[in-house]
């Protein structure tokens, strides 16, 4: 059975700093909790402690006030004098008002307070007596200590001490207690402060980490959105070179055409793109582009070029690391030389500088480089198979189809423009001589030899042509009578001049016989102008060869 599985959506960023943001709040709202309590806690035993000293002075105001009182009643007895007698109300009444405060100070205190409660009617008896002799001193001048009197002042004395000694124990016990708060509380005052300062530092860490992620992600989109942009721009541009050079009908159209989009699909890179010639042995810049020096020069030859050699891209660093390609210029960067190649035969080079990251720059090369490489060839392949099927292959000349076709376009052109043509029909004289005499070889040397010679004096307009056997015409649209029976000398006089040499022998002079006709001086159709040329043409044989005849 076929299992499903559930992704889980990508953890959502804020998890971990709200997670780190709980912690912290519990972490410190307990400490400053446990702060606190142990604060308050200190204060209540520090007030214990101010409590227990104040129930100690108390009680030891009790034994010393009835002293005092005793001592001042005593002196009293024995001189007489009433000033003695001055200390003897205050010390009662702290004495009763120490018993008061003593019952408010032990009330919590269940054993004290007993104690309290059996010592009180003891001073309370004792104070009374201290009146009564007063009183009898005063009245007969006879003021003995009474033993219950003496008895009491002891266990006063007795009872106080016994409660000022249970109070030095919860002193002690107290002491000890607030001690221990106080060492709680330096103990985690520290801890706060360092847990504080963690959290701190912790709170700050993770944001400034979300921070830094949140910044590389949006680094990470803003690349990735450049490259995706920049994808589109080269597929645009892919496209449009595709549909473009598929529309080329000549290697020199698709050349144009290279020219115009290659330095858009490297827009930081200078570059160039080299064709191989027809004769395989020199590659020539068709298209230039960028500030940097990419060639050395306009041409190399196919082994100055390391890529060529080995048939495969190769990197030209710059200064001394690897093999520098012949052909480099003094570009200051790394050069990318790719083959340009199509059905396994060169057709050319792409050059690119590596300015910055090399990746892309040869991934593009590589692209364009198999787009224009297909191009480029599938264009020759045309233009050969075109050229087969309109030239002559003996000597390269246009054949009879091809001038007949272009002879009737250009009448008509020439009707439309009001200009004439001129029309040469030649004939090499004595022909059958060489074939007969040197060969058929020696024959079709002499052929190729004069179609050499026809090719390199026609203009970018001009068609020479092969009508057959030894028959040859030059059509000159845009010319006249007069111009094209000057041209026709020329001709004449450098076939005449011509060096033929066939297997190391001299063949011998060559010579043509020209007619000259135009139109529309001589007729309105290709084959009647051919016609009055012809008939020129034989007038010229007729009359010696190796000469113009003009039609009249
Ligand atoms: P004329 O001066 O009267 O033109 O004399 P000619 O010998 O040139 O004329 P003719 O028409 O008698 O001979 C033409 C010869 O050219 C006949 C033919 O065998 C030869 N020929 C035609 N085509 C070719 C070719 O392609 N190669 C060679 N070698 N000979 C050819
Ligand atoms: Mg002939
Ligand atoms: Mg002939």
């Amino acid at each position: 059975m076929k299992g499903y599985s559930l992704r889980r959506g990508p953890r959502s960023p804020l998890r971990l700093p709200v997670v780190g943001l709980v912690c912290a709040v519990v972490v410190l709202v307990s400490l400053g909790w446990v702060s606190y309590r142990e604060t308050v806690e200190q204060e209540v035993a520090t007030a214990l402690v101010e409590h227990t000293h104040v129930v100690i002075e108390e009680l030891q105001k009790l034994p010393a006030g009835i002293a005092v009182a005793e001592s001042g009643l005593r002196g009293y007895a024995l001189k007489r004098d009433e000033g003695m007698l001055d200390e003897l109300d205050p010390a009662m009444r702290e004495v009763e008002e120490a018993l008061r405060s003593l019952r408010d100070l032990v009330k919590d205190n269940p054993a004290q307070r007993r104690r309290h409660e059996l010592l009180e009617p003891k001073v309370a008896r004792r104070l009374q007596l201290l009146r009564e002799r007063l009183e009898a001193v005063r009245s007969s001048g006879d003021g003995v200590i009474a033993p219950e009197a003496r008895h009491l002042t002891l266990e006063i004395r007795a009872m106080s001490g016994e409660m000022v000694q249970e109070e030095l124990r919860l002193l002690e016990r107290r002491t000890t207690t607030r001690e221990e708060r106080i060492r709680r509380i330096r103990v985690i005052s520290p801890l706060g402060i360092f847990a504080s300062i963690s959290l701190v530092a912790g709170a700050f860490l993770l944001v400034y980490g979300e921070v830094k992620n949140r910044r590389r992600a949006e680094r990470a989109t803003e690349k990735h959105g450049a490259r995706l942009r920049e994808l589109v721009r080269e597929t645009a541009l892919m496209l449009q070179m595709g549909e473009l050079l598929s529309a080329c009908r000549s290697v020199s159209e698709a050349t144009e055409v290279v020219g115009r989009l290659a330095p858009q699909f490297f827009l930081d890179e200078a570059g160039a793109i080299c064709i191989l010639n027809e004769s395989q042995n020199l590659l020539e810049a068709e298209v230039e582009w960028g500030k940097d020096a990419v060639l050395a020069g306009k041409t190399f030859a196919p082994d100055d070029c390391w890529a060529l050699r080995r048939g495969k891209p190769h990197r030209s660093q710059q200064g001394d690391a690897g093999v520098r390609c012949g052909h480099a210029g003094d570009a200051q960067h790394a050069m990318l030389c790719l083959p340009l190649l199509a059905h396994g035969h060169v057709v050319g080079t792409l050059h690119v500088v590596e300015v910055g990251d090399a990746e892309p720059i040869q991934r593009r090369a590589m692209v364009v480089g198999e787009q224009v490489g297909m191009a480029l060839s599938n264009l020759r392949l045309r233009e050969t198979l075109r050229n087969q099927s309109i030239r002559d292959a003996l000597t390269g000349l246009y054949n009879r189809r091809y001038t007949d076709e272009t002879l009737e376009r250009e009448m008509r052109r020439a009707e439309r423009e009001s200009s004439s043509i001129g029309v040469l029909v030649m004939d090499v004289d004595f022909f059958k001589k060489f074939n007969d005499s040197f060969g058929h070889q020696a024959g079709d040397h002499v052929l190729s030899s004069i179609g050499a010679l026809l090719r390199k004096k026609t203009r970018g307009a001009d068609v020479a042509s092969r009508m057959g056997g030894e028959e040859l015409a030059l059509v000159m649209p845009a010319s006249s009578l007069e111009a094209a029976a000057t041209r026709a000398e020329e001709i004449r006089a450098a076939v005449a001049e011509m060096d033929v040499t066939h297997e190391g022998r001299n063949i011998g002079p060559v010579t043509l016989s020209i007619g000259v006709a135009a139109f529309p001086q001589h007729g309105a159709t290709s084959d009647d102008v051919i016609r009055v040329a012809d008939a020129a043409l034989y007038r010229a044989k007729r009359e010696g060869r190796n000469r113009v005849i003009v039609a009249d």
